[in-house]
């Protein structure tokens, strides 16, 4: 029993990569179970590192963290290892007795078969992938929020602010365009600046919900209407994200917002509630609106700013 004896009472198996270089991951929790992968040497550095769930939160020492058909392809590995050393080790019993005499029985033991297969599996396809601004872990998610399996720090915010450098790319390609084509893509990138600060502001709301005092309310704080969202947050949270703003400058981000709530609705054409809500001259009452890469650009550095406001006092609380 030589080679089974060999084999010891403990196995470490190392798990491949996929072509990426990314490791499966899936959260232990049963309501959970989320699939999730990371590239191992990036991100925190130490032994016995917890792993937080992308999806749920859930923290837990990393080996809680295998997926089932990593499991599966451990299990087999030992299986192989161990029926390929019990085969070897019953290939050293094999006798051969031949018959004696003119009665004698001939008895042998003939050794065959193979060590059990691996079982074999793909890691699969994600959808996003971030490299923590924090710890520089770099993992990918179904979806687009999550938080890091290393840090477990949010990245709505990081998300934000590459939504908004890509606000500022389309703008770039603007310029390079004739009047039509230039005019649609700054309303366009108008509308991406607006949209990415509406599913940044839900998301980090829904997130740090569990610290309002209401939390089902928080977690319906709309931001396509940021002087509305304002007033929510600080009703349910007791923070003003934009108390740091100058007024010009708050004054500036509104008007925008309401910009874009013209082009999305009334084909921008101004209406008395766009007049109202921005103090701009009555004059311009059924015109259409005017806007230039400039003000987006504009817009898009202030909602970085606001953001990181949003973020930084929501999770500071206690
Ligand atoms: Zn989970
Ligand atoms: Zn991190």
């Amino acid at each position: 029993m030589r080679h089974l004896r060999n084999l010891g009472s403990q196995f470490s198996i190392s798990l491949p990569t996929d072509e990426e270089g990314l490791i499966g991951r899936e959260c232990p929790l049963a309501a959970c179970e989320g699939y999730f992968k990371l590239q191992p040497g990036t991100g925190l550095k130490g032994d016995k590192l917890p792993c937080y769930c992308p999806y749920c939160g859930h923290g837990a020492g990393s080996d809680k963290f295998f997926t089932k058909a990593q499991v599966e392809y451990a299990k087999s590995v030992v299986m192989r290892e161990v029926t390929g050393a019990l085969l070897k080790d019953l290939k050293s019993l094999e006798f051969n007795h031949r018959p004696r005499g003119a009665f004698g029985i001939g008895i042998s033991m003939k050794v065959s078969g193979k060590p059990t297969a691996l079982r074999h599996y793909r890691e699969s396809k994600l959808e996003t992938e971030v490299v923590c601004d924090r710890c520089t872990l770099r993992y990918t998610i179904y979806g687009v929020f999550g938080f890091c399996p290393d840090c477990a720090v949010h990245n709505s915010r990081q998300i934000l602010n590459k939504n908004l450098e890509l606000v500022e790319k389309l703008l770039a390609v603007a310029e390079t365009q004739e009047p039509p084509v230039a005019q649609r893509l700054i309303e366009n990138a108008l509308e991406d600046c607006v949209s990415a600060f509406d599913g940044f502001g839900r998301e980090t709301c829904r997130v740090f919900a569990s610290k309002a005092v209401k939390p089902e309310k928080a977690a319906e704080i709309r931001f396509q209407n940021i002087g509305a969202a304002r007033d929510r947050v600080r009703e349910q949270f007791s923070v003003d994200f934009a108390a740091a703003t100058a007024p010009a400058d708050w004054t500036h981000v509104n008007r925008a917002f309401q910009k874009r709530h013209l082009l999305a609705h009334k084909m921008g054409v101004v209406d008395a509630d766009y007049l109202s809500a921005t103090g701009d001259s009555p004059s311009l009452l059924g015109r259409k609106v005017s806007i230039l890469a400039p003000e987006v650009r504009e817009l898009s550095g202030r909602l970085l700013e606001l953001g990181r406001e949003l973020f930084t006092l929501l999770e500071a609380k206690p």
